[in-house]
């Protein structure tokens, strides 16, 4: 299998980017991906004075997908996620949304038999690992899109239902899409208030192909159980209504809901969500579960 180590990497997603490996569709390859502070926070002792700023949130790749040429819908199916380190977590007063915190501290968390060992001073907590990679993204049209920055090209986009099993649609900008990903999280809650989730280093196992299905909104998640839009924004209201608005066109033009209906099951059963509000934009979600659609007669994607 074809693999790309972890030195590879590069901060913003831009058009010009040079590709460091090449796959054919459907193949599968690996990208070893560092924490989002590219692995320089190794104990509690280092704090993030130390840190250069100039190497975060570093995403593996980029990769060149042959035949993909520019408008294409591709679809990133996510195979495998594998904890390769321990977890680091900061606290930084003023960064994020946990606004009482008054001491900037690093936490090195080990990860042990898929569970992430939580320390307080109170005691000791365990908590199954769920993987997601934050940092995920193709190549825009144009421009440089730092890697902190979520968008319709991907990037930061922090939500927590892009882990092992998930398909993630986006749209092909450049040829080859130009793919990378990176800032995995060992655990993470919608939201990520604190400002970082479960920051791990890891190695992601994928497989990219050209998708076609007409009217997909991008970007567009699958999972096993549901079907979610996805939107970020600087304003919170447009970014929810976005979320809405793809969710009902999706529902409308790909599962081919009558309208009353898809505003009714939206109500009932949909899910409106933030994956992150800490980045320079905010993200947010609307999910839908896929077994409704099923017994509706939609076949899937
Ligand atoms: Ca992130
Ligand atoms: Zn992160």
């Amino acid at each position: 299998m074809k693999s790309l180590s972890n030195e590879k990497v590069f901060y913003a997603f831009s058009p010009n980017m040079t590709p460091q490996l090449v796959v054919e569709q459907n193949e599968l390859f690996s990208l070893e991906t560092c924490d989002c502070f590219s692995n320089q926070l190794s104990s509690n002792e280092d704090t993030i004075e130390k840190l250069n700023w100039d190497a975060i949130n570093p995403a593996t790749g980029p990769v060149f997908v042959e035949g993909v040429k520019p408008g294409d819908l591709v679809r990133v199916k996510i195979e495998k996620v594998e904890l390769t380190g321990p977890t680091v977590m900061v606290t930084i007063p003023g960064a994020g949304r946990v606004q009482g915190l008054t001491k900037t501290t690093t936490h090195v968390s080990e990860i042990k038999e898929g569970k992430l060992i939580i320390k307080t001073e109170k005691g000791t907590l365990s908590f199954p690992i769920d993987p997601m990679v934050g940092v995920i993204g193709v190549a825009p049209e144009e421009g440089n899109i730092a890697n902190g920055m979520p968008g319709n090209h991907g990037g930061n986009m922090d939500c927590k239902l892009i882990g092992e099993g998930t398909a993630l649609y986006l749209r092909a900008a450049v040829p080859g899409a130009l793919f990378g990903c990176g800032d995995i999280h060992s655990l993470m809650g919608d939201g990520e208030v604190l400002v970082c989730g479960g920051e791990t280093p890891a190695k992601v196992t994928l497989t990219i192909a050209v998708a076609n299905v007409e009217n997909l909104p991008t970007p567009f998640i699958e999972t096993e159980m549901l079907y979610a839009t996805v939107a970020s924004s600087a304003n919170p209201e447009e970014a929810f209504q976005t979320a809405i608005n793809e969710m009902f066109d999706f529902l409308t033009k790909v599962a081919g809901l009558e309208e009353g209906d898809a505003g009714r099951l939206m109500t009932l059963v949909g899910e409106l969500k933030f994956c992150q509000v800490v980045n320079p934009d905010i993200t947010v979600r609307f999910e839908f579960p896929k077994s409704v659609l099923k017994e509706l007669g939609f076949e899937g994607l």
